[in-house]
This record gives C-alpha cells, structure tokens and sequence, in this order.
C-alpha cells in the first residue's frame, strides 16, 4: 500500500455532481480554444490532481487544464460557467485540508505553470508575483536585493503563493511578522464567467472602497481564482540568532513561552515540540538531549550587535526561569541554524511514518490558555486512548496536534478524539483553524464556532462571486455529512 493510501480518509461531501455531456462539450471547447497542450486528460494528469496533503477524499477530475496567463484562467472559467462544470483552483498542492482537492470531478485549474516574479521594486518595497511562484523561490529573489517576504509556511519549498493566499498562510515567523494578509497590498483576480477584476493598491496606505483584496485573502479558493499578487516586502533584519531550550516536560515549556511574551520580548518565531515530537525527530536520527522532553526553537532578528546581544541575555533568562529548564543552546553559525530549522520542517513527514493512519489539527488557542490546551489534549488522549503527538508555532497559540493509529478500527475513537480537540478550543476562547484554512476536512466543525447566521452571510458573499456555486464547491461549509 502507498504512504498516500495508508493515510486516514475524511469522506467526500454531497456536491452536485456535472452531466457527463456537459464535462464532454467544456472540454471540447477548452482543447479548441485554449489548445490541446493545456487541457490533460490523462489518467496521470487526473489521479495526480485529485489529492493533495491531507487526508480529504475528492473525485477525481476530468481534466486538468495547465494555466500560463490571466486570459487562459479567464478563459477556463467562461467555459466552465457556460456549461456548468466545476473547477477546481490548485497551486503547489500542499494544502492540509483538501482545499485543492476536487469534490465534484470536473475540472482543476493548474496555477502552477504561472511561476514568475514580474517585479521586484526596492524603492517602494513591492514584489508583483504569478500565483505559481514557489515562496521559497520568492524569499531567495528578495533576499537577493536585501529585502524580506516574512511569511514562510514550514512547506516554503513546495508550496505557491497563490495557494499561500487562498489559504492565508502562516508559518513560524507569524509571531513578530504576521500571516499573508499583512503581505497581500491587492490582486489580479478571475471570477466565474471570466470576469477579471484588480483589486487593492500598490500603496501602503489605501482605504478606497469596501476591502476585497482582505475578503479574498483566504477564501480557499471559493470565490476567484488569482492570477497575480501584489506584495509588500520589509528590510531584510541584519542579524539572526537561533536558540534552541530543552525542557523535561511540556508545560515547563508552556510556562516558558508566557514568560517570553510577558517580558515584552519580540522573537520571530517560537517554535515548540512535545516529548513525541522530538521522539519523531530522534527517529530521523537527529540526536536530542535524551532527558528532554520538549523543546523550544526561538529566533530573534534586529539591527546591530548591541540589540541583540539585549534580546538574547533578557531571552535566556526567560527561558531559564523556572528551574525546569534541562539546557539553552544558541547556533553558533548560519549552517547550524539551517540544520535546526530542517529539522523542524522535517517533523510533518517524520510524523507520518510513527503510525499507519496520521490526522493532523491545527488549532488556535489565546496564547494564556497554551497548557490548559495541552492539558486537555492529554485528557482528550486518554479518554479515547488515541496515540497524539503536538507540535507549531506556540508564540501564537497555534498548534499541531496529530492524532495517530494503526487499526482502522481504532477511528471512531479517532473521531471523538477530534470532535473533543474542537470543541476544547472553543471553549478555551480559541478557533478552528489557525492557517490551514477549513477546506473538505474541516467543514463539519464550522458551525462549533460560527453561528448560523454568519455562516448564511458567507454563503450569501459566496453566491455574489460565483451564482452558479461551480468555484471549488463542498468546501468551507458544512454539507451534511456528519456535520456537527
Ligand atoms: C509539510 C507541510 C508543512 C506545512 N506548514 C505550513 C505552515 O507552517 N504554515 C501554513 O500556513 N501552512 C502550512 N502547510 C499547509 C500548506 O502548505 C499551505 O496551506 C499552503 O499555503 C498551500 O499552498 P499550495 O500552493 O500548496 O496550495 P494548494 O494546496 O494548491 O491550494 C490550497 C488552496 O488554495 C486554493 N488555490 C490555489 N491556487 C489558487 C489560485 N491561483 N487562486 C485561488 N485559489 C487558489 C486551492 O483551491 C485551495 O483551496 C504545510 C503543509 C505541509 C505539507
């Protein structure tokens, strides 16, 4: 069996699915007028696209269609309305929660093959990006000019900008810098029927009108499909430390996150791992503290020597305060850095091969109620007697708790597992999701936290995009399959 099959399967939802003869005259119009090169039907092409990296279960398309421009986007998006055939957007594929996964069949739209940076302007600290540029690819371009794109999920390498803005993306530098939206200053965006509309500025400042580019901004790919982004860059910080403290137990860790944040101190990131994760990244044949049993992963960035040798004396003491701290070690250098962030990004992957079946949440608690969450997820864990391992990004309360098992006879169990971990979130003040966006997986879980009428709202929005509900449908709000 393939690692993708031994996966958990969260089961499609009820969608309306497109006459065969409607799919059969849109893909005849699209090979005739976009041309055959960009319309696949492969099986290949059509399995590849039907998954993406989580555990949503989809239909597979009938075609996948290979974007290059706006007007190829647009154009895929007429056809598809006319004979009223879903679409599915799709960038790097690496999405937790099925966002890119089709539902419905039809057809996905290939952003992928859009991967340009069309331009770098310094003085105005503006990048304006294709949505198929790879953020890694984006960060090295600015870097380059020494400038800084801040937003960097742990996927930077696979993952796309388009896919970063559909989704609202995180990472561990949220902390000091913010998710996505902070980044996204306006968009070049197509809707149902082949509409293409600029929305936002290229301006820092810009109040004119109703804030689209902000609705669009994690819309999972609900209402339109973006086909160009403008961005806002920083200076790129000078000076870089990374510090690594092992604890013996969670909470110490916990406890010390708190101290970090009520000592007025800004790192970028504060990373936290549970005694199973490092077990996961020991496995890997990375050599961790044997006495430890949870780790911290702080960065701290600044202009010259003396503000960061402050931020660093003020953040060792920090962390030591307490007396559960087992050790604090800075990088020496910029290698060791990079192998100690490879081996966070390695985690997600390191984690899949600990259990047959993996499902992973990522959910937001305030920032105070980090060890009540823990608590509760050891509670949730021995309740139901699901294996859990929890790791992200603690600086903002958010968290990656991973639910594993070998016998498929152990998911419902899994299941209570997951319901109690959403609704302990919700009552710890929390939510949902704090980046992976809701997509397939998560849509049953809405309504613990929306109420009724602002999810009648979204779905109201929803049809002043896309009347026809043919843009990426069954994702977001609950269908009815075992919604709660
Ligand atoms: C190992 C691993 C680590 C991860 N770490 C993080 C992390 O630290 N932080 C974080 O936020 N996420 C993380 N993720 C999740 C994932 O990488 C992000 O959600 C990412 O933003 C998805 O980008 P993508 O290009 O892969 O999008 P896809 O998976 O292709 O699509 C995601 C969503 O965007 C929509 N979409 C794609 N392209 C467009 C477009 N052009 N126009 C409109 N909508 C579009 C899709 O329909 C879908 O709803 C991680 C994933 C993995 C596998």
């Amino acid at each position: 069996m393939s690692a993708r099959a031994e996966r958990a399967a969260v089961a499609a939802p009820e969608v309306r699915l497109p006459a065969r003869e409607a799919v059969e005259r849109a893909l005849a119009e699209l090979e005739r007028r976009l041309g055959p090169s960009k319309v696949d039907t492969t099986e290949a092409a059509r399995n590849g696209h039907a998954v993406d990296e989580s555990e949503a279960v989809g239909r597979v398309p009938d075609a996948v269609v290979y974007a290059i421009d706006t007007n190829d986007v647009a154009l895929t998006l007429t056809i598809a309305e006319k004979h009223g055939v879903p679409i599915t957007p799709r960038a790097g594929g690496t999405g937790r929660t099925g966002g890119a996964v089709p539902v419905a069949g039809g057809i996905v739209l290939a952003t992928n093959t859009m991967g340009k940076i069309l331009e770098i302007d310094r003085a105005n600290l503006v990048a304006v990006v294709q949505p198929g540029l790879v953020t890694a690819d984006l960060h090295a371009a600015v870097e380059a000019e020494g400038l800084f794109y801040p937003p960097d999920p742990n996927s930077l390498k696979t993952c796309m900008i388009g896919g970063n803005v559909a989704e609202n993306a995180g990472g561990p530098r949220a902390f000091k810098y913010g998710v996505t939206r902070e980044y996204v200053l306006g968009l070049e965006a197509c809707l149902m029927g082949g509409r293409v509309l600029r929305t936002g500025k290229r301006t820092i400042k810009g109040v004119t009108g109703y804030d689209v580019t902000a609705l669009l901004v994690g819309s999972e790919g609900t209402l339109a499909v973006f086909t160009e982004a403008t961005l806002r860059l920083v200076p790129k910080p000078p000076e870089v430390a990374t510090v690594l403290a092992l604890f013996d137990a969670v909470r110490a860790a916990a406890d010390a996150v708190a101290r970090i944040v009520a000592a007025g101190l800004v790192p970028r990131c504060i990373e936290l791992m549970d005694g199973a994760s490092l077990g996961a990244i020991r496995a890997q044949g990375v050599a961790v503290d044997p006495r430890a049993n949870a780790m911290l992963l702080i960065e701290v960035d600044g202009d010259g020597a003396a503000v960061m040798d402050d931020a660093l004396e003020r953040l060792g003491a920090a962390l030591t305060e307490g007396g559960k701290t087992i050790d604090v070690v800075a990088a020496q250098d910029a290698s060791q850095r990079a192998r100690l962030w490879e081996a966070r990004r390695q985690l997600s992957p390191a984690t899949r091969k600990l259990a047959k079946y993996k499902l992973s949440e990522d959910i937001v608690v305030p920032r105070t109620r980090l060890v009540d969450l823990l608590v509760a997820v050891d509670r949730i864990g021995e309740e139901t007697g699901v294996r859990h391992l929890t790791y992200g990004h603690a600086g903002d309360g958010n968290l990656h708790v991973n639910f594993l098992w070998n016998d498929e006879g152990e998911r419902p169990a899994v299941d209570r597992a997951i319901e109690g971990l959403m609704r302990a979130t919700i009552q710890l003040g929390g939510t949902l999701s704090g980046e992976h966006g809701i997509g397939v997986t998560k849509a049953a879980y809405l309504p613990l936290e929306q109420s009724p009428d602002l999810i009648a709202l979204q779905q109201d929005l929803k049809r002043v995009f896309d009347p026809s509900g043919l843009l990426n449908p069954g994702k977001i709000f609950p269908t009815g399959h075992g919604s709660c």
